[in-house]
């Protein structure tokens, strides 16, 4: 006998129409209904429908869940933000970097109980001039790899891909000069790459600083200065791998930055292009509420 509609808690169920996995998403509803959810499933077509249905929808259920990967998260900050209902996720997306931030399961069982009835924690994100970000924003070589998958599938699968893709951005990059402002410091640099990231994993599980955490309540700055093409994958690899040599890269903490280059640069945001700088940065300490273990 079915159980009454009254009482039950509502979520927001949100897949993305234009990602493999939207179909997926759909499969998640009686997984969900069973239980013990009232789920609303919808599959907004563009980023002003995602904002408009979670600024009109959200405020009604007790959790807004998203099925997909971190770029289907970072376009909705804009209308989570806006309401304070938790997002849980279930990662179906190629690049599950919050995923991994927020240690969820693996077991898809295990990330649907944990929807139902996972506790809210807080996560801090970042803002680049003004608008909301989740992992990281990055020029240089970060930039040039989201030119690379501009059009194609992402496909961050294993330290392989990872060195194929990172070869063919190296060969693209120039280094840049850039002036950093950082809590009153003042710091200038040549870099090939340049990163600022809010968690411990971003662009497919690099790890800047193993200890980093996304609410910790400061930004990672990370950025590699020039060298052999070689040195550099190196060094890459061993940043992948959590055991970074030091000579070649620099590192700052801090809640507040300002990044100005020679000429205007293509900044990566959480995946995307779109920003060039100058780039002000900062912190929005435990801007999000989350659900995760
Ligand atoms: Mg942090």
């Amino acid at each position: 006998m079915a159980e009454p509609t009254a009482g039950r808690r509502r979520v927001l169920l949100i897949g993305n129409p234009r990602a493999r996995s939207g179909a997926e998403a759909g499969d998640l509803v009686p997984e969900l209904e069973a239980l013990g959810l009232e789920v609303s499933f919808a599959t907004p077509d563009g980023i002003e429908a995602l904002h408009r249905l979670i600024r009109e929808t959200g405020p009604g259920v007790e959790r807004i869940v998203i099925a997909g990967g971190d770029g289907s998260i970072a376009a909705a900050l804009p209308a989570l933000l806006d309401v304070a209902v938790p997002l849980a996720v279930i990662p179906l997306g190629t690049a599950n970097d919050l995923a991994r931030n927020l240690e969820l399961p693996e077991a898809r069982a295990a990330q649907l109980r944990l929807v139902a009835d996972g506790p809210v924690r807080r996560i801090d994100l970042g803002s680049v001039n003004g608008r909301p970000f989740l992992n990281a924003a990055s020029i240089g070589y970060g930039a040039a790899v989201a030119a690379l998958h501009r059009g194609e599938a992402k496909r961050w699968l294993g330290v392989m891909n990872y060195l194929r893709v990172a070869y063919l951005a190296w060969r693209r990059i120039r280094p840049f000069s850039v002036e950093i402002i950082c809590e009153g410091a003042q710091h200038r640099g040549h870099f090939v790459h340049l990163a600022v990231v809010n968690g411990r994993f971003h662009g497919g599980g690099l790890e800047p600083r193993p200890t980093g955490t996304i609410d910790d309540g400061v930004l990672d700055l990370y950025a590699l200065r020039e060298g052999p093409i070689f040195r550099l994958l190196q060094l890459l690899a061993a940043l992948k791998l959590g055991a970074a040599q030091r000579s070649r890269l620099f590192r700052l903490q801090g809640r507040r930055l300002r990044l100005t280059t020679t000429r205007p640069r293509p900044v990566n945001v959480d995946g995307e292009l779109g920003l060039t700088t100058p780039l002000d940065i900062e912190i929005l300490p435990l801007a999000l509420a989350v659900v995760a273990p």
